[in-house]
């Protein structure tokens, strides 16, 4: 997993300055309270004091200072405590001086391990709410830590380390999606924290009983006949109001996919034509997957993003999306199951849409680009080679 950090400038309010403030104060207390332990510990007994040392004394310090439980995120001294002891290491391993006591006339900062979300264009921080940010670019991947600083211009910064899944400039919609596309579903799209079903429109039923109606009374006409020409252009109009009602849905829904999207990762269309049953052959043109994946391809190419089409070996169906396991069998009729190696409960589509995505992750941070690929090819004139780390360097 690569790690990535991203600093930029957050702009909090007075009251959340405030509340800023009393953290770094405590986190500041903490330091320079632990460093004195440490050193003392040195001239007793010639020994340091561990990170869970140093957290061991915290609940004692608590009971005595009680604003160490109240204006910080307790998580907050222990990042603390595990900074002193990595600053203590890098000390003996001579790739640092000895650490030093803070001042609080010099910068201040105060870390959040893991609790933080990035919502927008905020940033969302325990015990400080949501502090409002700019982003010059997105990364897509786990938020680890996110430390708050303050320099001597009372500017305020959030570096925040991901663990990358991808990284974009300009965030308009920063979601890597997974499309595994269906019959009874359309599409089933999973974006790494979700799985959203599209249905096949309603109004598709509706029509075809129209459509088989109209062409059973064309067949009943007289050849040549002034009835069978009007019946043939009633048919003529079914058949048109199908095909602008499809591409209506399919514009939409592609849309809304590439607004909310930098790489959406679909299977190569080969593979579900291969299917060689009739009803479902059927089934596959009737719901215009190729027309879609003609929209998504385009609408997303217009926007300098990306579409990424699995391989058609890659067994979306049959692989457990949790452990990896796979499945010698996987029957058409079979929508759930559980997995025989971690027990997880799987609905088979969903499962489906969450290997196509961490596949589609996969090639683009193993690969890199479209030719190397092995696992899956991209569209022609699509460049993946932008989307390899390069950016986020
Ligand atoms: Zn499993």
């Amino acid at each position: 997993m690569i790690r990535q950090v991203q600093k930029i400038r957050i702009y909090p309010t007075n009251a959340q300055q405030l509340q800023l403030a009393k953290a770094m104060g405590c986190c500041r207390f903490w330091w320079n309270y632990a460093l004195n332990k440490i050193i003392e510990s040195y001239k007793e007994t010639g020994k340091s004091l561990s990170r869970s040392g140093l957290n061991a004394l915290l609940p004692n310090l608590k009971k005595e200072f009680p604003w160490l439980k109240t204006d910080v995120y307790s998580q907050s001294l222990q990042q603390t405590s595990l900074n002193l002891s990595r600053a203590f290491i890098n000390f003996f391993q001579k790739r640092a001086r000895f650490p030093r006591f803070k001042s609080k006339h010099r910068k201040q900062s105060v870390a959040f391990p893991q609790s933080v979300k990035v919502e927008g264009d905020y940033v969302k921080i325990p015990k400080i709410g949501l502090v409002k940010a700019v982003f010059e670019r997105r990364y897509v991947g786990k938020i680890k830590t996110v430390t708050v600083s303050k320099d001597s211009c009372n500017h305020y910064f959030a570096s925040i380390i991901y663990e990358l899944e991808a990284c974009f400039i300009n965030g308009k919609g920063d979601k890597i999606l997974g499309i595994d596309l269906g019959i009874k579903d359309f599409a089933i799209v999973n974006d790494g924290s979700k799985t959203s079903k599209y249905k096949n429109p309603k109004h598709f039923d509706k029509h075809y009983k129209n459509l088989a109606r109209k062409q059973k009374k064309l067949a009943r006409k007289k050849l040549d006949s002034n009835s069978r020409n009007k019946a043939k252009k009633l048919l003529a109009k079914v058949h048109a109001r199908i095909s602008n009602s499809r591409q209506d849905y399919l514009h939409k829904l592609s849309r809304n996919l590439t607004n909310d999207s930098q790489v959406i990762v679909v299977e190569n269309l080969n593979v579900k034509g291969m299917v060689r049953n009739h009803k479902l052959a059927k089934a596959i043109s009737d719901c215009g997957w190729g027309m879609f994946v003609n929209f998504l391809s385009y609408k997303l190419k217009r926007e300098d993003k990306h579409l990424i089409e699995i391989d058609r070996w890659f067994a979306s169906s049959k692989i457990c999306s949790n452990c990896l396991y796979q499945m010698d069998k996987m029957p058409l009729d079979i929508r759930e199951w559980t997995c025989p190696s971690c027990q997880t409960k799987h609905d088979r589509d969903e499962n489906a849409a969450k290997n196509i995505r961490a596949e589609g992750i996969r090639i683009v941070q193993s690969e890199g680009t479209p030719d190397s690929a092995r696992g899956g090819s991209v569209r022609p004139g699509l460049g993946i080679m932008t989307l390899s780390f390069g950016y986020c360097r």
